[in-house]
């Protein structure tokens, strides 16, 4: 046995892509597998983007690019932050990395310290608690159930700041949970985090775009102006454009963290991949119509969900604000059946029995709940209800 690093002994592998990778290898080996694990939308990258791609194959852009990102993608970056969020960067505030999650990690290295604590609001995405301890840094927990629709209140962050809180995480619309945070929420709780300046904040917002109709996006740096110094915001295409094996994401934020995020990135990763700065150059800059064709396959399917959980004794689900997630809690459900104890072996128990695979509630931090992806077609979660509502 190979001696390995108490960093990596300290973290699990992502559970959410273990389970779509366990779908898939069923599926593999001829069992009939429903996927409602996965975390990316079913449909093609649009195909203006996929011609961009095509275009910098072709004129030879393939190369290293700058670290941090290309020229042209950084001002695509920039454009879009003041366009839709009203928020002015120069260039050395942004950074691209490959993918969302790699904009995180580089934060996390970039400020975090052996005895640090980081303000997670559970349900989290499965990625911040690990990322943090990654970090050698202490993720710190604060949970909202359904009763306060899964978002945390001012009282309860104020209970939870130390003296070592470092960094705290906001994402909204959530993974898992697909609740928004309204613009006084937001603003109740920037209150609290200007009496503590040493706090870094960081809003992932990479589920923006996929807000109901009707409903606005804002963040807590919208909500709360004063906290620009110190707040960074993260984002990418993988979502909103369907672009989720590209891997770009991106960041802006204050100087001189964007600079140490950009340092560790040169040390680990470099640049992007040249062929998807491109194509997500062509996202930011192009048309924008292909994310409501997404937006209203999306909320077809929500409305049809939650109305079918709804349905099914023992379940309860919230209908939410976006993304493309349903949380329902199942506490009743699991008490029906006899021999399952909790939602791991609920999830366990859905994949052998009913063949539909999804992801149990504890992998968000909030056990007693499963999260169902609606990133599939209508017959697909026509099929999966009806064999959950069978059992
Ligand atoms: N943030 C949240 C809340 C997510 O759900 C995801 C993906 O699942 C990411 C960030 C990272 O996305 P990516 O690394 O594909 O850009």
């Amino acid at each position: 046995n190979s001696k390995l690093s108490t960093r990596v002994q300290a973290v699990k592998p992502s559970p959410t892509l273990a389970i779509t990778a366990r779908a898939a290898a069923l599926r593999a080996a001829g069992e009939d597998v429903i996927g409602l694990g996965a975390g990316e939308p079913d449909f093609d990258t649009p195909e203006h983007i996929k011609v961009a791609a095509k275009a910098a194959i072709d004129q030879g852009k393939t190369k290293y690019t700058a670290v941090d990102g290309t020229a042209t993608l950084k001002q695509a970056v920039i454009d879009k932050f003041k366009r839709d969020n009203g928020f002015d960067y120069q260039p050395e505030q942004i950074l691209v990395s490959s993918g969302g999650k790699q904009s995180f990690f580089n934060l996390c290295q970039a400020i975090l310290d052996p005895g640090d604590e980081v303000i997670i609001p559970a349900p989290y995405w499965v990625s911040y608690p690990d990322m943090v301890v990654l970090a050698g840094a202490a993720p710190v927990l604060v949970h909202a159930d359904a009763s306060q629709q899964f978002k945390i209140t001012p009282a309860q962050l104020e209970g939870a700041i130390t003296d070592n809180t470092r960094l705290f995480v906001i994402n909204s619309p959530s993974n898992p949970t697909g609740m928004a945070y309204s613009q006084e929420e937001l603003a109740a709780l920037g209150e609290i985090l200007l009496n503590h300046p040493r706090i870094v904040v960081a809003t992932d917002d990479m589920y923006e775009h996929i807000l109901w109709p009707g409903k606005s996006f804002v963040n807590i740096l919208n909500a709360c102006p004063d906290l620009y110094p110190r707040t960074l915001v993260l984002n990418g295409v993988s979502k909103a454009y369907s672009m989720t094996g590209w891997r770009i994401g991106y960041a802006g934020g204050p100087a001189d963290i964007i600079k140490a995020m950009k340092k560790i990135q040169s040390q680990s990763t470099s640049n992007p991949c040249s062929i998807s700065q491109y194509a997500a150059e062509a996202a930011l800059n192009g048309p924008q119509d292909c994310i409501a064709e997404m937006l209203t396959a999306f909320k077809s399917r929500h409305d049809y969900v939650v109305e079918r959980l709804n349905s099914i004794d023992g379940m309860q689900a919230l209908p939410s604000d976006g993304t493309f997630y349903v949380f329902p809690q199942v506490e009743g459900f699991i008490e029906r059946l006899n021999g399952i104890n909790d939602d791991l072996e609920l999830a366990e128990y859905l994949i052998e029995k009913a063949g539909v695979a999804l992801v149990p509630g504890t992998a968000f931090g909030s056990p007693g709940h499963i999260r169902l992806s609606i990133a599939t077609s209508m017959e697909n979660l026509e099929k999966a209800l009806d064999r959950i509502a069978a059992i």
